[in-house]
């Protein structure tokens, strides 16, 4: 999962945050937030489909894998969020995980960042002898630790010379509009 910690809420999201101090606040808060997951909607999208299948190519060179990509749309606390499907959903569906993405982050991300969430959701996925896995990030850490400790363990020194690499294959500044077209 992708936490949006640092991304800005959706508008009804901060209302009800600036507002929640009295308990009928909080009760009404809590009432519309379970409403809200209720009426949570699903969407397909051509272009999210078009990302996440080009992506799954270039990271699992098995085609066996069946992966539904769908945006989520309701008061969502992520940005992208993989399941692996359950034995009995798997049998129903074909599928061996399905990825949400938030729909109102979706659309307000660039190409090139919608690829890259699509490919940390990805990421999260293992292929094993029976079926998938899902692993946790490479990397959870502070910024204040970082500040005040720098890469002080080895998954925080790797994550530091990959974001320092003047290799990067893809960088957001040199992405141009023609690179768009190809993913959507
Ligand atoms: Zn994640």
């Amino acid at each position: 999962m992708l936490s949006k910690d640092k991304k800005v809420l959706n508008e009804s999201e901060k209302e009800v945050d600036s507002k929640s101090d009295s308990p009928e606040l909080k009760q009404l808060e809590t009432k519309l937030s379970k409403w809200t997951k209720i009426k949570a909607k699903f969407e397909e999208s051509l272009e999210l489909n078009q990302i996440g299948e080009k992506l799954k190519g270039i990271l699992f060179s098995t085609a066996g894998l069946n992966l539904k990509f769908l945006l989520i749309d309701g008061i969502v606390r992520y940005m992208g969020k993989v399941t692996k499907a359950s034995p009995l959903l798997k049998f129903l569906t074909g599928y061996d995980a399905i990825i949400l993405i938030n729909k109102y982050e979706w659309e307000h991300l660039s190409p090139i960042q919608k690829e890259a969430l699509v490919f940390h959701e990805l990421c999260h996925i293992v292929l094993s002898d029976d079926g998938i896995k899902l692993r946790k990030h490479d990397v959870e850490e502070f910024v204040a630790v970082a500040s005040r400790y720098g890469a002080w363990i080895d998954n925080l020194e790797e994550m530091k010379e990959a974001l320092q690499d003047k290799n990067t294959k893809i960088k957001l500044e040199e992405t141009s509009q023609d690179d768009v077209g190809s993913v959507q």
